[in-house]
């Protein structure tokens, strides 16, 4: 009996090639990249987001359990452009090489497609907080694809035991999510032109794909607070050309929006921005879907 056991252990243990993980330990910055680990991954991974949808994540606390988290980590997954600069890096000190920009286990998602608002001679001395870009990347679904696909590489260079599963995963994914886009595309063309005001640039790539049109910020610049006097001179501004909408995520602050709202009665809407922002939210999929069936409801285009 023992003999048998010996040789089946010993068994295993030859047939498992030294890169094969029992679980990946994915640590995600915000969990739009959390959900699409888990798209790719499925029971292979275990992913965790540092941020939820009611988190601002420019702004977070690099608390000591996110921290330990880094530590445990074999991939770390965030949107980049300066989005995480407050707390990444406070994340990544403590951490091994392994999961440091640069290396295998670190996906930057902003280097994978191409930003919006890379204007020239803006700085964070301006207190603008894009001063890399828009980094709020993952609204626009065309964007999801390259993505995934580098998380896929990845986890089948990390766990290369089981990369034809993560490959097959991703090809099933891709197929799923282009049938996905071309149905929000044809849903969505009624949206085409709408105005927006939006509170901060979160929503721009969202924006850029459904060509409807930003024609003001609550915030002066990105990451600046609404000041009384700008948001009367946006008063102004409506009065001349007015918006179907005023949108903000569930962390933006609600007062101004709701202030706008109340002045110039265009309906304040909150999207859920990431997964979990509301209870429809729950994957990638869903979150396309409930964000377009709150415009389609309230921007009154029909
Ligand atoms: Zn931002």
């Amino acid at each position: 009996m023992r003999k048998i056991f010996t040789t089946i252990v010993a068994g295993l243990l030859f047939a498992v090639p030294f890169t094969a993980m029992a679980q990946v330990n994915i640590l995600a910055c915000e969990p739009e990249w959390a959900a699409l680990a888990e798209e790719i991954g499925g029971p292979k991974i275990s992913a965790f987001s540092a941020t939820h949808a009611r988190q601002d994540p420019h702004h977070i606390r690099a608390r000591p359990s996110l921290i330990a988290k880094a530590r445990r980590a074999d991939l770390i997954i965030c949107s980049g452009a300066g989005l995480e600069v407050g707390w990444l890096p406070i994340l990544l000190q403590k951490s091994g090489p392994q999961v440091q920009p640069n290396a295998l286990g670190h996906v930057t998602a902003s280097h994978y497609v191409p930003l919006l608002d890379t204007g020239a001679g803006v700085d964070r001395s301006m207190g603008d907080v894009h001063p890399e870009g828009n980094p709020h990347i993952h609204l626009n679904p065309h964007h999801i694809l390259p993505i995934a696909a580098q998380i896929t590489d990845r986890l089948a260079q990390l766990d290369s035991a089981n990369a034809d599963y993560y490959q097959n995963r991703y090809q099933d994914f891709a197929q799923r999510w282009q049938q996905a886009l071309a149905q929000w595309e044809a849903k969505a063309a009624p949206l085409k032109g709408t105005q927006v005001v939006v509170h901060h640039k979160s929503f721009s790539y969202l924006i850029d794909w459904l060509q409807l049109r930003a024609i003001a910020s609550l915030e002066p610049k990105p990451g600046i607070p609404p000041t009384s006097s700008h948001l009367e001179s946006l008063l102004q501004q409506l009065k001349a050309t007015p918006a179907k909408l005023i949108l903000r995520t569930p962390y933006e602050p609600e007062a101004a929006s709701l202030w706008l709202s109340s002045k110039t009665n265009i309906p304040a809407l909150v999207l859920p921005y990431t997964i979990g922002g509301v209870a429809e939210a729950g994957d990638l999929f869903a979150l396309y879907d409930a964000t377009l069936a709150l415009l389609l409801e309230n921007a009154n285009v029909e």
